[in-house]
């Protein structure tokens, strides 16, 4: 199961929770603020579920963008030979705000 189906299986299941809550536990009296708090439970797994399926985090699992300026290297052609990236500081991973990016 990828990222994109977990997501989507998890806005179901709180697409249920919420209208499980709505539906059947908010009619009955004493079970009026159990489901007031199912309801909120079952719109934040919704809205994290959504979020995840359209991978709004999927940077986040990408930390190995190659720096665009030493092409991953983390040395350029200076002056006096090879230097130390400015861009990375010679670690060669690009950084999030990074333009060029590897196809995803
Ligand atoms: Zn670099």
């Amino acid at each position: 199961m990828d990222r994109t189906a977990r997501g989507a299986a998890a806005a179901l299941v709180g697409a249920i929770v919420f209208l499980v809550s709505l539906f059947f536990l908010l009619p009955v009296p004493i079970l009026y603020v159990p489901s007031l708090l199912l309801m909120f439970i079952g719109v934040v797994i919704f809205g994290v579920g959504s979020a995840v399926a359209k991978g709004f985090d999927k940077n986040l699992d990408e930390v190995t963008i190659q720096c665009y300026f030493c092409k991953g290297s983390g040395r350029i052609d200076g002056i006096n030979g090879k230097e130390v990236c400015p861009r990375c500081g010679g670690s060669g991973v690009g950084r999030s705000d990074d333009v060029a990016k590897p196809p995803s």
